[in-house]
């Protein structure tokens, strides 16, 4: 059996971006808009050196609502998991969800169970690398992220990306009765729970 940390991919691996059709911040839809989250490769490195497999678990909607092609979500893809290894940032394996109840194109349009907080994917993951998801983590900037992680038994880390109180209030709302195991405001407060003299550890 290995161990996993589960990254949600818009927001914790590459920046989100403000979409002016949906007029609100979005995953980005052209390979020029792909900009890491500072501190992540760091983060990627750590978790590969303490012996953890580095997987996506993403809801990406995106080529079902039209919004963006096949060939273009992969043309991201490629551009996120490259601009990643040149900095010896290593992505061992990614899972997407595709679907969404409102796509435009009928083999996307489903009310399924891999689109978080569903946890499909993540047992997707488990069963074809032999994770242990009690040793596992999922990093997520959303409250999906952190419903899923908890819900298939891995530690969570909710990353907030804001320093703002009211928006920490409303994530709470937004979680119910799930609390994230760990709260930050970014990536950077992450590598301490790896340092051995720090107070949490992950492993
Ligand atoms: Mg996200
Ligand atoms: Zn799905």
């Amino acid at each position: 059996m290995t161990k996993g940390v589960f990254f949600d991919r818009d927001g914790i691996i590459n920046q989100v971006i403000y979409d002016m059709v949906l007029g609100r911040i979005s995953t980005p839809l052209n390979p020029n808009q792909i900009v890491l989250v500072p501190k992540i490769v760091d983060l990627l490195r750590l978790t590969k050196q303490k012996g953890y497999l580095n997987i996506i678990v993403s809801n990406q909607p995106m080529i079902g609502l039209k919004r963006i092609s096949e060939d273009g979500f992969a043309t991201i893809t490629d551009r996120v998991v490259n601009l990643l290894k040149k900095e010896n940032a290593i992505i061992d394996d990614q899972f997407y969800c595709f679907h969404h109840p409102y796509a435009l194109i009928p083999k996307y349009k489903k009310k399924c169970s891999c689109r978080k907080p569903g946890i499909d994917l993540i047992t997707q993951a488990q069963k074809k690398h032999d994770i242990d998801l009690k040793k596992s983590w999922f990093i997520g900037d959303g409250t999906f992220d952190i419903i899923a992680g908890h819900k298939s038994g891995c530690k969570t880390i909710l990353v907030t990306n804001v320093e703002e109180s009211a928006y920490l209030h409303e994530f709470e709302k937004r979680l119910g009765k799930v609390k994230p195991d760990f709260i930050v405001k970014n990536l950077g407060e992450i590598k301490h729970f790896f340092d051995p003299r720090g107070s949490y550890h992950i492993d």
